[in-house]
């Protein structure tokens, strides 16, 4: 969490808890992926949130994250999706209830060295994402392996899809989904009674035969419709926005025509305008790729980012607002935003050239304030 930041971030609970509900009714048992401080959110309020709204189950990056989730009051079940990464991690798996995301032998080896008594496990395979689990042909010798180790109890199979979200890409989608369905098959038939999750939110909405018994969903939770943009944004219509942030107008002056502002001129005005300076920058999570690209909200209209992003301030015309109605001390938004016109995540990702994530993740380490 930033400490120094004058953002304030904004996270309206009422709607993670209805993007849960919407979730909730395509989906059988939702995994709340919290992770990363819940995409920017805040890990423990965003947790008690969904527990109210009956969420049971949660998933983690990291041991640690699990442990602060404990702390915050959590009762559900906690899934660490990365694993544990060493010693200590694994002897806080017990001690926090938290059932870990193994993904190669090497942790199920060092795992029966250590732990003191049985603990559940969640196998993780890799069905096409190239990134972390055990693959397919590892099946036999996994079978062979918890036959000779009781204390480690296989509950879930776990897989994740690399691109559900994108239509044009189905095929991958279903090839994933069918090396997953011989996995689980193979692990139930030899007596593992585990329950399989592969779907994210995308899949949640999307890809109905990729349900299983639990889906684990994150983005849209956050008020991030997985399908914009696509041919099947419909899906997730309902979703409701979660984030807006909010930044203060340090100096307002005119910029005279040929005049250059900000680090390198890279903009130079083509007539007279009004600008505003205002208190955030890259070190407040406000990307330097929006110098030139961005706009933000003032009193309910786009205003566009004017020349380079600096560490804690950008400039932004306000010409187009009537004089003296946005003044020192005001607050504009970088997202979200009153009236007409405010920056929706999406848009913001657009010119940030990343996705909104990323977008949710960087600004939401600014000071937060929550809304029921
Ligand atoms: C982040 C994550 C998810 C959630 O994906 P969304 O696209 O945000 O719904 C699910 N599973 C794993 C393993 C993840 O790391």
């Amino acid at each position: 969490m930033i400490s120094y930041s004058k953002t304030i971030v904004r996270i309206d609970l009422a709607a993670v808890r209805h993007n849960y509900r919407v979730l909730a009714r395509s989906g059988s048992r939702l995994v709340a992926v919290v992770k990363a401080d819940a995409y920017g959110h805040g890990l423990g309020e965003v947790a008690l949130a969904l527990e109210a709204e009956g969420a049971d189950s949660f998933g983690v990056g990291y041991v640690h994250e699990g442990e602060r989730l404990r702390q915050a009051g959590c009762r559900g079940r906690i899934l660490n999706l990365l694993g544990p990464v060493d010693k200590d991690d694994m002897a806080r798996l017990a001690h926090g209830d938290i059932i870990p995301f193994i993904t190669h032998f090497e942790t199920l080896q060092k795992l029966v060295a250590q732990i003191e008594k049985p603990i559940d496990i969640a196998l993780k395979f890799d069905t096409g994402m190239s990134r972390l689990g055990f693959r397919p042909e590892d099946v036999p010798a996994l079978l062979e392996f918890f036959h000779k180790n009781k204390c480690l109890r296989p509950v879930m199979a776990a897989s994740h899809f690399a691109a559900s979200d994108e239509p044009s890409f189905d095929s991958v989608t279903q090839k994933q989904h069918a090396l997953f369905s011989d996995i689980v098959s193979s692990l139930r038939q030899a007596g593992h009674a585990v329950e399989a999750n592969i779907s994210n939110s995308a899949a949640t909405l999307g890809y109905r035969e990729s349900l299983w018994d639990s889906q684990r969903t994150g983005i849209a939770l956050y008020g991030v419709n997985p399908f914009g943009g696509t041919s099947k944004a419909s899906l997730g219509k309902d979703i409701r926005n979660t984030m807006s942030a909010h930044v203060p107008v340090l100096h307002i002056h005119t910029l005279r025509k040929g005049q250059g502002i900000s680090y390198g001129h890279t903009h130079v005005a083509k007539k007279d305008c009004t600008v505003a300076v205002i208190g955030v920058g890259y070190a407040d999570g406000y990307s330097r790729g929006l110098s030139n690209k961005g706009f933000m909200s003032a009193c309910g209209i786009r205003v566009p980012v004017l020349g380079r992003v600096c560490m804690q301030m950008t400039c932004v015309d306000i010409s187009a607002l009537p004089a003296g109605q946005l003044q020192v001390g005001d607050r504009v938004h970088i997202l979200g935003g009153h009236g007409e016109e405010p920056v929706h995540v999406c848009e913001l990702a657009e010119w940030w050239g990343t996705i909104p994530y990323e977008v949710l993740c960087l600004i939401g380490m600014g000071p937060r304030e929550f809304t029921e």
